[in-house]
């Protein structure tokens, strides 16, 4: 009721309203133990250079393992962690354990480039490049093993500040790409300044680029190539998808499709498997 009244009107403080501010401040309480003690834990999604059917590289992605209420995924602890000051150790721990999980790779003979997801509070308080220096420093992982993804709205927040923080990464070997591309409405002018590695083609264009998203990814691809990125086509579900991808000219491709998210020793297995190699001519 209190929504429905409208953004100007005051809002009641119901009982409802007064659990889930509890529920959250608790999440957050179990969020900061998680944190420190091992509660957390990465999948790893595949992403695929279809020039070749490499596996070039996978995107890191957090999951918690609540003692309760059992797995729990990043859009509903992310956002807490934004709220109560804990985006950036559960970030420092994501970039530490992505970097140690990667070396170990490199040792096994299974060289990937690995992808970390970035909320937009770390541009904000300025500890993004040291923080990336650490954890790779403390894997003893070559920097063009690492890159990080910021998506198009937080870069877009404060571009002046987005493209100082890529250009100091870029000069230690780490490329930043742009996330979600294509699903807000940031200024495409101050988008391009800012010196991104890829362009990730947000999900929501993929699904329909078979219709006229298909013309929007087109435009993202030459976007791309005329500044002298790559681009990415996420969340790919089916052949027919991935076929169209690869025709409108997207660098690479990540989905379902291609490979699920998966725990560290299941990647390795399944890289082991297939050689590090898809073959993307297949249906
Ligand atoms: P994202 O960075 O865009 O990551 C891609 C999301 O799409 C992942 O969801 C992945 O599992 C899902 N996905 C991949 N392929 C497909 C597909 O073919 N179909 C569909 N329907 N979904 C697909 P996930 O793991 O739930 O992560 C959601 C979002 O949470 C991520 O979106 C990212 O913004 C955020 N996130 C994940 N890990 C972290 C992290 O360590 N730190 C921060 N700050 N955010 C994270
Ligand atoms: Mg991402
Ligand atoms: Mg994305
Ligand atoms: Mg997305």
């Amino acid at each position: 009721a209190a929504k429905a009244a409208g953004r100007n009107r005051v809002r009641v403080f119901s009982p409802e309203l007064r659990d889930s501010v509890q529920r959250k401040v608790q999440l957050a309480s179990e969020l900061r133990d998680a944190i420190a003690d091992g509660g957390l834990t990465l999948h790893y999604q595949p992403v695929v250079e279809v020039a070749t059917g490499r596996v070039t590289g996978v995107e890191a992605l957090v999951r918690w393992q609540h003692p309760e209420r059992g797995w729990i995924g990043p859009c509903e602890f992310v956002p807490v962690a934004e709220q109560h000051d804990l985006v950036i150790p559960l970030t420092r721990w994501v970039l530490g354990e992505a970097c140690r999980q990667t070396a170990a790779w490199r040792d096994d003979g299974v060289p990937v480039v690995t992808g970390v997801n970035i909320s937009a509070v770390h541009l904000v308080t300025g500890t993004l490049v040291d923080d990336v220096l650490t954890a790779l420093q403390g894997a003893g992982l070559d920097p063009r093993q690492l890159v990080v993804e910021l998506t198009e709205t937080s870069a877009a927040e404060d571009p002046a500040r987005a493209a100082q923080q890529f250009r100091r990464l870029r000069e230690l070997g780490v490329e930043s790409w742009i996330d979600d591309f294509g699903s807000g409405f940031s200024s495409l002018g101050r988008l391009v300044a800012i010196p991104a590695g890829v362009l990730k083609i947000d999900r929501s264009l993929v699904t329909g680029a078979d219709g006229p998203a298909g013309a929007a990814i087109a435009a993202v691809v030459g976007l791309a190539q005329g500044c002298g990125m790559r681009s990415l086509a996420e969340g790919v579900e089916t052949a027919g998808q991935l076929r169209r991808v690869v025709d409108l000219g997207c660098s690479y491709a990540q989905g379902f499709h291609l490979g699920r998210p998966m725990p560290a020793e299941e990647f390795l297995g399944w890289m082991r498997a297939n050689g590090g190699r898809l073959d993307l001519s297949a249906g």
